[in-house]
């Protein structure tokens, strides 16, 4: 393709942008167009009025950027501003060009002033927090609110970029980009444009704009006070206390936006900390037998294997949870039972948990979890959590919580809780017990009772 036709191209594409099927009202409420959902309301509604067209007869060219003369002229037509092609203060826009009354009309109605040079740039691509400007002051967009963006700098220009952002968010023309940014410096595409543009004209679009938690704190004092601005002077909506956790939406000097509990306000940075103090976690995940103790043997499984194979899985998922673990045994290997009774509180655990799978007569079937009354802690919380995601994710009988002095847990002075998998002498529970799903299932289920178990100790 050579030069002079691409440059054609791309003049052919820009005034299709905007130049809209004059006189035809669509048929239905579906766009022709191939590259959108068919059912895209806000596209859908743009259309409609006329106030945008595709780039072709069937594509919208959600992808493609817009320029900032594109632009001017899509808010000035939505507006019903004056077009008439004329002379404009900036010495970049021709007076000949489609877009020459609209940004005229603009710069007479305040939303544009161009760059500090002079210049407006017309074909330059219009980015989202230029987008911002534009749209919060051709819409009369005035209310601020607490809203936070990860990569905009608060401040309390009323012109700034945070003002303009903050306006929009408020306004519910923008929840941002995910994860609490909003990524001012971003080419603005067409698909972002019709929502900006579809939400300031129909209020029915506009979307709640939640800030998102971007860092965790903790108070260091009894009785903070939560304020509804950042300084002593405003309203206390209530008090926190030692250790309360502070889900931060965003820093304003040294002041803290964000949320505690069912308060959500503002708190002084100064009685705010990092933890420091989190309580550590560490558990023992002791697979039953080994070595020359196989456990019970049934339907081709071994227990030992079975348990040691669960075992590594619930180690690594614990990992994965921030949980430390201490692992009995990582191979075939035999330990004495007191041994393993012992091992947690020698090496600085906080709770036990021993892995096993059950034995009796071919029809019974299920899972159930034991602890031991003989020491007086929090063993039955611990096997209750994990019994109740364990049965469910092995679906099968829930055989209970139950209460006996098997040796591991009763002479454990930690709060220990021996899991029972599934009967190996039930060719039902021994078929799940060979899969990599239903090991995979037990593991998550323990990891994940352990973990309810730890939250619920530390609340
Ligand atoms: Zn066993």
């Amino acid at each position: 393709m050579n030069s002079f036709f691409s440059k054609v191209t791309l003049f052919l594409v820009a005034a299709v942008l905007v130049i809209s099927s004059i006189g035809v009202s669509p048929a239905s409420a579906a766009t022709p167009f191939k590259d959108v959902p068919a059912n895209d309301a806000q596209i859908t509604y743009l259309y409609e009025r006329n106030l945008i067209s595709g780039i072709s007869t069937t594509q919208f060219g959600p992808d493609y950027s817009v320029t900032r003369e594109q632009a001017a002229t899509m808010i000035g037509r939505s507006l019903k501003l004056n077009g008439t092609k004329r002379t404009t203060k900036f010495p970049d826009v021709s007076p000949s060009s489609y877009s020459s009354g609209y940004i005229q009309s603009a710069v007479e109605k305040g939303f544009i002033s161009g760059y500090p040079d002079g210049s407006f740039r017309p074909k330059q691509p219009m980015t989202r927090g230029e987008m911002a400007h534009m749209i919060s002051r051709a819409f009369n967009f005035t209310q601020t609110s607490a809203v936070f963006f990860k990569d905009i700098k608060v401040d309390n220009d009323p012109t700034s970029l945070y003002s303009a952002t903050n306006k929009l968010a408020t306004a519910g023309i923008t929840a941002g980009t995910g994860g609490g940014y909003y990524t001012p410096d971003k080419t603005l595409i067409r698909q972002e444009f019709a929502m900006f543009l579809a939400r300031a004209l129909e209020p029915k679009f506009r979307v709640l704009f939640q800030n998102a938690t971007i860092d965790k704190l903790y108070s260091t004092t009894d009785n903070l006070n939560v304020r509804s601005g950042p300084s002593t002077s405003y309203n206390i909506l209530g008090k926190i206390h030692t250790n309360n956790e502070v889900q931060v939406y965003g820093y304003s000097g040294n002041w803290v936006y964000g949320k505690s509990g069912s308060l959500t306000g503002y708190f002084s940075l100064s009685y705010l900390a990092k933890a420091t103090a989190q309580p550590s976690r560490v558990m023992v995940i002791d697979a039953g037998h080994g070595g020359s103790d196989p456990g019970a043997v049934a339907n081709g499984l071994r227990e030992k294997d079975v348990n040691l194979d669960v075992s590594l899985r619930v180690e690594r998922m614990l990992k994965a949870k921030g949980i430390n673990v201490l692992m009995v045994r990582r191979t075939d290997v035999f330990y004495s039972l007191d041994y393993r009774a012992a091992y947690g509180v020698k090496n600085g655990a906080d709770a036990f948990v021993s892995i096993h799978a059950n034995a009796a007569s071919a029809g019974v079937s299920g899972s159930e979890t034991f602890y031991s009354a003989s020491v007086a802690n929090d063993s039955k919380q611990l096997a209750t959590f994990i019994q109740n995601r364990l049965y469910k994710a092995m679906e099968h009988t829930n055989r209970g919580v139950k209460e006996y002095d098997y040796r591991v847990i009763a002479a454990n002075p930690l709060p220990a809780a021996l899991v029972e998998l599934g009967f190996l002498t039930n060719s039902g529970d021994a078929a799940k017990l060979a899969t990599w799903t239903y090991k995979e299932r037990a593991a998550s289920a323990i990891a994940e009772g352990i973990e309810d178990y730890y939250e619920w100790k530390e609340r």
